[in-house]
Formats: structure tokens, C-alpha cells, sequence
């Protein structure tokens, strides 16, 4: 059954922090997508290939923007009850906090209801893929992944692995964590669109021999990803290097058990060396920046505009980061995106904003064959944003050129940077379906 949807579309072909914008834009006033079998086979100009296909069921979206799936790469599912709690950083954070909400997460039913909140609210914000830590639990994982697979989402996750300075009720064993993993990895990796992240928390809470485990668990499973966390404070960063004497800095820890890989993703990166960048860079491992939490915690400023350079370049996406990130809006995290990289003297384009959070990020997760951008052949995941969804946005709308053309873009695309959020999604189509939320 052949789908076309009619509309705006917006989208990337190449990366416009190193490119010009023109250049890797590819923007269509009316155009058409045409999917079959929750893929796109076609997108151009309505004019020119509406009359290719003469039995096409078309959803016509009129004074609406199209654009690929949002790609979230750094969420922790399990601590969606806890976003707004007050006033702490990082390491009192996750002992007030996060600890004892995670150890909720041991009844599979509640693991269930609340996995099933987290991806209805995902959906309900234009994002289709995420990078998600699960806890410690594997139910946590069964639970997560199977909700996300009866929703069709192309996912990533994992068994948080820690054995140590966490609580006794969350902690797990090497042995018993790369047991758990295997098992996890077995029975959903490439499981329909889910994707598995071995996932030792940080350094701090995994001693050499879960490290090790992880290490092994990634040669068993070379395609599997690796999600932890990394120089997110400076308290962090000491404590780390108290735990690992033998190493000189924090990415030496992951360095040394293997664990610095292009399918590695490290959430926050705030305060890495020059060394660190240039070795990230190397290995090519993507660094998920997760500003609306960065600045929550007090963490600090993630300096993209360095990562983002000839110099060392380093894959970067965008991370929520919930719990201590205040809202699973990709498009409110590039406001926070927006402010930080200003207090660094930098200033963000809304073009290269919205790259990554799409095929910037699907991209760092080697995922751009598949999702990304509207090629033919990719799966259809995709968002319709109404820019005039609230009096606000309206007025602002009202304001830029309209209809909307390629010049007014960047205007139009700031605006939803600054005022947008969930009540400028219309409709997330998955696979080429429209999803409820
Ligand atoms: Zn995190």
C-alpha cells in the first residue's frame, strides 16, 4: 500500500557545521513523500511526482513543516518520575534521587507502565529514536524494549551495569551483569528495530572487573553499542581518577578496557582535555550533549563549537538527558543547546541546530543509513510541526515571510528553537504510520 504525504518537507544532506547551509539544505515549499511498506521510495516536488503514482492515499498537511524523526541520544527512561526534583548536582543527585527511583524498577510491572508513559511521551514530542538507559534490572530492559517494539520504534538500550558506591539493592556482580547482558543481547538486539547498549554507568560505579565484563560482552557482540557517561563534573572527573590511579585522564578508564569505539556514545563531555577530544575524534565514539541538564546540575558548558571543529571533529548529538534534564522536547534542549554555546561566545544557527538532532545524530550512531533524512530507502519516521500551534508561535509566524520558503526558514525553524515544544508536534508517523499520543 503506497502512502504519500504532502506538505513542507525539510531535511539534510550533509552537515552544515562544516559545510554551507545552502549547500546541505534540501527544502521542498510542496512537496511529497511517497512511502511503501514503511519505507520512503520517493520525495520531490508535488507537481512532479504526484502524477507518477495514481493510486496514492495522500495526507496533505497544508502550512506545515515535515521533517525527519527527531533522534534523542542520551535518555534515561527510568527517571521520568524524578524530573523536577530540586536543587542538587551531580553525585548527591543520583544518591537523593535517582537511586532510590530506580530501585522501583524491579517490579516488571512497574517497569512496564512506566516504559509505556516514557515512549507515548517521546512520541508526543516528535522523537522516534533514542539512546535510553534502562536500571540495573534486566526486567527493566524485557520491559522497555518489548513496549517499544509493539510500538514499532527504532530504539537503543541497556542494562545499567554497576557494582560498587551505589546502593546494595542496585547493585549487580561482573559475572552476574555479563550474564544478564548476554542474555538481553540475544533476545533483542536486531530484535525488528531494537538495538542493544552495553551500559556500564560511569566510572565511579564500576570497578576494573565490570569494565571488564563490558569489554568482553562488546568482543562477544562487536556491533553492539557501548553507553556510559563521562566528565560531566569536576568531582566526578577527581573521584574517577582516585578509583583509577593508574590512568591520567577519565577517557584512559574507558580506554583501557576497550570501550572507546566508533558504536560508543558518552553523555555530556563537558570538561574533556584537548588529548581527550583529539583521541575521541581518533576512535570516532559520538559525545551526546545534553545542555538542559548540563545546566540544571550546575555541570557546565559543553563546548560544541570545539567539538564541531577541523581540529578534532567529534561526532556529536543531542541528549534530553531526563531526569536531570527538565523536559523530553528535542525542540526545548536546543533552546537550552542555543543558550549554553552563547554563554561560550558561540551562536548556534537553527539549521545546525536541527541537523543534530537528525541525520547529525544518525550519523554519530551510524545509523544514517536507516533514519536520518527523507532518501529513498530509509524508514519512514517523521514529524509534522505546526508552527502556529500556539498564540505565540502564531504571532512569531505572522511576523517571518510566509508562505513558508527557503529564505524564511532559518526564522521559522528559530522560532520552534525558542517557543516551540510538545504542542508544535501535530502528528509522529513511525514506519510510515501515524501514531496516537
Ligand atoms: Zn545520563
Amino acid at each position: 500500500m503506497l502512502i504519500g504525504i504532502r506538505g513542507t518537507f525539510l531535511d539534510f544532506t550533509g552537515d552544515p557545521f562544516f559545510q554551507e547551509e545552502e549547500e546541505c539544505t534540501r527544502f521542498f515549499s510542496d512537496g511529497l513523500l511517497v512511502i511503501e511498506n514503511g519505507h520512503i521510495i520517493e520525495i520531490g516536488n508535488f507537481n512532479d511526482i504526484a502524477p507518477k503514482f495514481s493510486s496514492l492515499s495522500i495526507h496533505h498537511y497544508p502550512d506545515r513543516m515535515i521533517l525527519p524523526g527527531f533522534i534523542d541520544a542520551h535518555v534515561h527512561y527510568s527517571q521520568i518520575g524524578i524530573i523536577g526534583s530540586f536543587g542538587k548536582q551531580l553525585l548527591d543527585w543520583l544518591e537523593t534521587y535517582v537511586y532510590p527511583e530506580e530501585a522501583k524498577y524491579v517490579d516488571p510491572e512497574f517497569s512496564r507502565a512506566m516504559a509505556s508513559l516514557f515512549l507515548d511521551q517521546l512520541l508526543r514530542n516528535g522523537t522516534t529514536t533514542a539512546a535510553v538507559f534502562a536500571t540495573v534490572h534486566p526486567q527493566s530492559v524485557n520491559a522497555f524494549f518489548s513496549e517499544a517494539d509493539k510500538r514499532n520504534m527504532r530504539m537503543i538500550a541497556g542494562k545499567v551495569m554497576m557494582d560498587r558506591e551505589a546502593p546494595q539493592y542496585l547493585l549487580d556482580t561482573p559475572t552476574q551483569s555479563f550474564n544478564d547482558t548476554k542474555e538481553l543481547i540475544q533476545n533483542w538486539h536486531r530484535q525488528n528495530r531494537q538495538l542493544y547498549a552495553v551500559t556500564p554507568r560511569f566510572g565511579i560505579t564500576c570497578t576494573a572487573d565490570e569494565l571488564r565484563a563490558a569489554e568482553n560482552l562488546k568482543n562477544l557482540f562487536p556491533d553492539v553499542y557501548i553507553h556510559t557517561h563521562i566528565a560531566e563534573t569536576h568531582r566526578e572527573i577527581e573521584y574517577t581518577l582516585q578509583l583509577f590511579p593508574q590512568c591520567s585522564d577519565y577517557l584512559e578508564v574507558y580506554e583501557s578496557f576497550g570501550l572507546v569505539t566508533p558504536e560508543s556514545i558518552f553523555a555530556h563531555g563537558i570538561h574533556l582535555s584537548d588529548s581527550e577530544f583529539q583521541r575521541l575524534s581518533e576512535a570516532g565514539s559520538t559525545i551526546a550533549f545534553c545542555p538542559s541538564s548540563n545546566m540544571f546540575l550546575g555541570s557546565g558548558l559543553f563546548p560544541l563549537f570545539k567539538a564541531k571543529s577541523h581540529q578534532h571533529p567529534v561526532p556529536v548529538a543531542v541528549g534530553s538527558d531526563v531526569g536531570a534534564g527538565t523536559s523530553l522536547s528535542l525542540l526545548k534542549t536546543l533552546n537550552e543547546a542555543y543558550k549554553a554555546s552563547a554563554l561560550l561566545h558561540q551562536n548556534l544557527s537553527p539549521l545546525q541546530a536541527f541537523y543534530l538532532i537528525t541525520l547529525g545524530a544518525a550519523k554519530s550512531l551510524s545509523l544514517d543509513h536507516l533514519i536520518g533524512n527523507f532518501e529513498p530507502g530509509k524508514e519512514a519516521d517523521l514529524v509534522v510541526l505546526n508552527p502556529q500551534a500556539t498564540p505565540l508561535t502564531n504571532l512569531k509566524y505572522s511576523e517571518h515571510a510566509t508562505p513558508l520558503n527557503i529564505k524564511s526558514l532559518s526564522d521559522h525553524l528559530f522560532t520552534q528553537i525558542c517557543l516551540g515544544d510538545d504542542r508544535s508536534i501535530e502528528k509522529t508517523y513511525i514506519a510510515g504510520q501515524p501514531v496516537l499520543f
